[in-house]
């Protein structure tokens, strides 16, 4: 039997075992997906050759996605460019890490943009805002700014909330990418409706409520919107790829199942 998991903490509650079991069961492969939660044991180099020995690959996430950097031994072309790993593969003793969230975003982007926009504002400066990033600069968007409560980020255009909200925008792209909107943050959201103007699209990386007061007030000014379902089921899909090379893996399994 394969046996995959997904590492992280607090992920007694994700979703992850079910859709990627569900997966398995429906191609009647001989494989496993567990949790390893790390809320009481540490993250180290016993347990990262713990999980080696006992894995052949898993999903990383909040708060190891950089952690696990030093220990693999090759890293794809995305992982080193956005600094964070979300899939590994371990193949006859060796890890690769990978980036599956860059193609997931791409989904999403691909799925409301039909016309490269000039300017894209990328709320936040988390993990998931560099996965944007490396991903709209390679659609070849010209201008990309990181809206932030911080001081700046290095190598990067930034803006504070206040200087966002007095820059003039046409035909721009919003991305959500702070968790405010999402279950813990419900009903809140990180802009107010007037700063909308100017933008075609809103792309919300929250799937949980499926509809955020963002995407509301996006939908109210006839702006498409799209949340970050897609992306998470893509970012599944993909390391279900990495995974089983030989195997050709229905996309629409993942695209089409719902989170219980
Ligand atoms: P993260 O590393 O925690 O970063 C979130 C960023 O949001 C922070 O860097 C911070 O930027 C900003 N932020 C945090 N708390 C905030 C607050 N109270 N008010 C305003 N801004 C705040 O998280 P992440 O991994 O990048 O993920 C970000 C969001 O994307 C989460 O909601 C996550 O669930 C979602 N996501 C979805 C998918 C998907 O497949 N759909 C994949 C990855 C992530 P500043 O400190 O610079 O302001």
């Amino acid at each position: 039997m394969r046996k995959f998991a997904l590492i992280g903490k607090n992920i007694a509650y994700s979703f992850s075992p079910d859709l990627h079991n569900a997966f398995f069961r429906s191609v009647s492969l001989n494989a496993q997906y567990a949790l390893e939660d790390f809320n009481n044991k540490e993250f180290n180099a016993a347990s990262w050759n713990d999980l080696i020995s006992i894995y052949d690959g898993f999903n990383v996430t909040i708060p190891f996605k950089e952690a696990v950097i030093p220990y693999l031994d090759q890293l794809d072309e995305v992982s080193r460019a956005v600094g964070a790993v979300n899939t590994v593969l371990v193949k006859e003793g060796k890890t690769i890490g990978y980036n599956t969230d860059y193609n997931g975003f791409l989904s999403l982007y691909d799925s409301i943009i039909h016309k490269t926009p000039k300017t894209a504002y990328i709320l936040g400066t988390g993990g998931a805002a560099k996965v944007v990033d490396f991903a709209l600069r390679n659609k070849g968007v010209e201008n990309i700014y990181f809206v932030t409560r911080q001081a700046s980020l290095e190598g990067a255009t930034t803006l504070s909330y206040e200087a966002f909200r007095s820059q003039k925008k046409t035909n721009a792209l919003l991305v959500n990418a702070t968790p405010i909107g999402s279950k813990q943050y419900e009903n809140q959201c990180p802009i107010s409706e007037e700063h909308l103007v100017g933008f075609d699209g809103v792309i919300d990386l929250i799937y949980t409520p499926s509809e955020t007061l963002l995407l509301q007030m996006a939908k109210k000014r006839g702006i498409l919107g799209v949340n970050g379902y897609k992306m998470l089921m893509v970012q599944a899909y993909e390391a279900e790829k990495i995974w089983w090379k030989d195997l050709n893996i229905e996309k629409n399994f993942f695209v089409n199942y719902q989170l219980k």
